[in-house]
């Protein structure tokens, strides 16, 4: 296939893949995955058993799979960059050809992250930039600005901290949606809305505090205005997950969204995960409602 075809091919199940995943919350389930059609044929975007997905026209891979560790991520290094095991057997042929033949041609793959069994996040456009034969590993990049690097394996003082904040933004905070909502059945947990586009995960102890981590417990699923209201303090929830709208907005006066969206919110139990060990950590609710209920005006006697 000529490059510019299998560029443009690209380009169109990267918008089919972000589009899919956005309509869920930012994942993917297994059986989506199979479902992309290219002129009435079946053209799989991901190779579950392999990993590596190298469709038979391409001249370079079009997706890798990753297992992350639950918590962290187990092939993220300290230089921001992501490590890529080899495929069993030989480097130079099968699997690991086109790999490496991504390099030269700086096409973007798709790296699928499995944070669930059959749930996968992906994380796109990357970018293969450097091979570590001794080590049996590829070195990818969240960013093309990588692939001009005259070293990429070693890295400048600035150009580590820039790959570890997209790191941050491209994977850490995508997993971290993703197990949420998963975890929620992509449903608000305060209003129940069910519409993963709409829905985010909030911390609960807010990212870059030391208990802020992007953990299931330390997270809700809620919809963007219950998030947007529960950061801004206008909405608490207690550490017995019931809801509290602020003082000042029970008082006011406005149309349905306010009434209907806010303050019949008041007093709701959260609808919580399934699972017990997903359900908010009550530390970390009581820690957060301090700031919540020290906008409560107090009453002077
Ligand atoms: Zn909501």
């Amino acid at each position: 296939m000529e490059s510019a075809v299998e560029a443009e091919l690209r380009r169109q199940i990267m918008a089919w893949v972000g589009e899919r995943a956005e309509a869920n919350g930012g994942f993917l389930r297994r059986d989506e995955l199979l479902d992309f059609h290219l002129d009435g044929e079946k053209l799989p975007v991901i190779d579950y058993s392999r990993g590596i997905r190298n469709p038979a026209s391409f001249g370079s891979t079009l997706s890798i799979v990753s297992t992350p560790g639950r918590y962290h991520d187990s092939e993220m290094s300290e230089d921001g960059l992501l490590r890529y095991a080899y495929r069993k057997g030989d480097p130079w042929s099968g699997d690991n050809r086109k790999l490496r033949q991504a390099i030269s041609t700086g096409m973007p793959l798709i790296l699928f992250r499995k944070e669930i069994a059959n749930v996968y996040t992906p994380v796109f456009p990357v970018y293969v930039i450097d091979d570590e034969p001794e080590n049996r590993q590829f070195l990818i990049a969240l960013d093309e600005s990588f692939t001009f690097l005259h070293d990429p394996r070693h890295l400048t003082q600035p150009q580590r901290e820039y790959a570890l904040r997209l790191a941050r933004q491209r994977l850490h905070q995508p997993a971290f949606r993703t197990r949420v909502l998963v975890a929620y059945e992509t449903r608000c947990a305060i209003c129940e809305l069910k519409h993963g586009s709409l829905l985010d995960a909030a911390h609960i102890v807010p990212d870059g505090h030391e208990l802020g981590a992007p953990t299931v417990t330390n997270g809700l699923a809620l919809c963007k205005i219950h998030h947007a209201a529960y950061d801004q303090n206008m909405l608490g929830v207690t550490p017995d997950y019931e809801v509290r709208i602020s003082f000042g907005l029970l008082e006011e006066v406005d149309g349905p969204m306010l009434k209907h969206g806010l303050q019949e919110m008041h007093g709701r139990r959260l609808t919580l995960p399934r699972r017990r060990g997903d359900r908010p950590d009550r530390d970390h609710l009581a820690w957060r409602y301090e700031s919540f209920d020290a906008t409560v005006p107090r009453t002077t006697t």
